[in-house]
Formats: C-alpha cells, structure tokens, sequence
C-alpha cells in the first residue's frame, strides 16, 4: 500500500482477500487521507514516537505512522486482518511494527514493553469497546497524548463538563488527566461502510499534574451516576458500607457543598477530594 486507500482500494483490497466488514467488531475503515492526516497532525507524530494503535484494520493508519517514522504496537481481534496486515505491511517494517493478535479491552496498550517510557495513542476506535477500553487505559501507564476517533455520542461523553446531561464518570477520568485540545465532527462518508452515527476526531493531552482515580474510587463514581437524577446525600445515604465516600461527604458539606445537589453538578475538583481521601 503506497497511498492512502480510497473507498475503492479498501473495497478491492477486502474483496482480494476474500474480507468483508464486520458490523459486530466496528469495522469501518477510514477512507478519507485527509482525516488521517490530520489525525498524525494532532498527535505531533515525530520520527521515532512510540504509538499505540488499537484495530489497525488494514493498516491505513498504521502506515502513515510507519512512514512518519514511528514504531508501532498494534492490537487487532479480527484474524483475517491480521493475516492480511502480517503478510502486506509488516514485512516491509521488520524492526518498527508489533502487531498482536487479542483483544484491545484485554491489551489496552496493545503489549506496549515496560521499556517504552513515553508513548501516545493514534487509533480509529471499534465504537463498542471505546469507554471500557478508555477506562482501562486510565489505569495503567498514561501516553502522552490520544488521538482518537470515536462515536459522537462517547466523545461527548468523555469531554463533557458539570452541568452537561452527558456528565459522568468517565468525563471525571478524563479531565482530571487530560486536557481536550481539539474536537472535530467527522462525516460519515469517511468511512467505508458508513457507519449509521456521526464520528468525532478527538485529541488529549496529559496535563502538568495527572490525577488519576484508583479501583475502588473509581468504582463508587460509576454507583453514584447510576443515580444521576437523584440527590447525592440520598444517593449516599444508600451505601452506608462506602465509608471513604462518606467522609468525603462530609468534608465537602463542611466547605458548604449542599448534599441535594445531583451528581452531574459536583464540580470536577470536588470529585478530585476524592483522590487524597
Ligand atoms: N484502523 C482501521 C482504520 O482506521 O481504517 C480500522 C478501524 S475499525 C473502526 C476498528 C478496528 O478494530 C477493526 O479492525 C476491528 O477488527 C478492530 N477491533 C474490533 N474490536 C476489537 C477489540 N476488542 N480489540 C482489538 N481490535 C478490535
């Protein structure tokens, strides 16, 4: 592969090796050049960054980030892929590709070694893992940026702030390690097949101070926002046995926070008390 693959190539390169799209793991290759081009952009892609891709697909993204200079470790659940992207891209990049064959929510920084201190993410995301696979990624070494494509809806999701109905848990992960440098509605003719929802191009950047939420903090947040149209006292008034977010309560309560308030308007540095609680 050359140049970027158009709708046809991508049509002719599935059709050549007896391929077709499968709805069930997200496959909608990127056939616009332009929006992955500027997916390289956002992620200031230098010769020799480390990236993490994950569902390199056939390999659109993980070329131009080959050609740029880059070593990538990618991760693809679909076997025929993996045999394509085995037999028609890695050859050529013996020493900068590492493709695994498993699942991203399994691998989320798809085998990346413990020796690779600095890395960032690029990857056009299967809709279906991308909040679980965000979360996961969360809680392990953060990269220093994220370029990813994503469902309107999960974008919106993970860069809402309080106040906004798409407010929960994983905006508070999010933002409280990264700031939201850029955000781009991407058409669904981009795509081959188009996808039935409208895409979002989305870039993260770590911030100065990275905080990051453990397992049980983190798991107590997600409780609370099943509840989201309740008040948080009642809400917390339900899990007694949660005994950090109580104190936490309570702490907040002392510097005036009223416990009616629902859990999409608790402030994002109110949720980060957690933390150090
Ligand atoms: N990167 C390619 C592109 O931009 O054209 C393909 C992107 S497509 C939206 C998503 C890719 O993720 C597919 O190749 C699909 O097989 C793969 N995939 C789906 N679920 C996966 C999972 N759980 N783990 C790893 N890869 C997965």
């Amino acid at each position: 592969m050359t140049s970027y693959p158009t709708l046809k190539k991508v049509r002719d390169l599935l059709a050549a090796h007896h391929l077709s799209p499968r709805k069930r793991l997200g496959q909608n290759f990127l056939v616009d050049a332009n929006i992955a081009r500027k997916s390289l952009a956002l992620a200031a892609v230098e010769p020799g960054d480390c990236i993490v891709e994950i569902g390199p697909g056939l390999g659109a993204l993980t070329h131009l980030l080959l050609e740029a200079g880059c070593r990538v470790y990618a991760v693809e659940l679909d076997s025929g892929l993996l045999r394509y992207l085995r037999q028609q891209v890695a050859p050529t990049y013996p020493h900068a590709l590492d493709l695994s064959k498993g699942d991203a929510l399994d691998h989320p920084l798809a085998g990346l070694p413990q020796r690779e201190k600095n890395f960032k993410i690029v990857a056009n995301l299967p809709y279906s893992i991308s909040t679980s696979w965000m979360d996961a990624v969360l809680s392990g070494r953060l990269p220093d940026r994220l370029v990813l494509m994503l469902q309107k809806e999960a974008a919106d999701r993970f860069v809402a702030a309080t106040g906004s109905k798409n407010f929960g848990s994983i905006s508070i992960f999010i933002r409280s390690a990264y700031n939201i440098e850029a955000i781009h509605r991407v058409s669904a003719s981009c795509f081959y097949p188009a996808p039935e929802v409208d895409s979002t191009l989305l870039s993260l950047r770590i911030r100065k101070a990275p905080l990051v939420f453990d397992a049980t903090a983190k798991e107590g947040i997600r409780r609370i926002f099943r509840h989201r149209r309740k008040q948080i006292g009642s809400i917390l008034a339900r899990m007694p046995e949660d005994k950090r977010f109580q104190t936490w309560l309570e702490g907040l309560m002392r510097n005036g926070f009223k416990p009616a308030t629902r859990p999409e308007q608790v402030q994002l540095r109110d949720w980060q008390r957690l933390i150090s609680s």
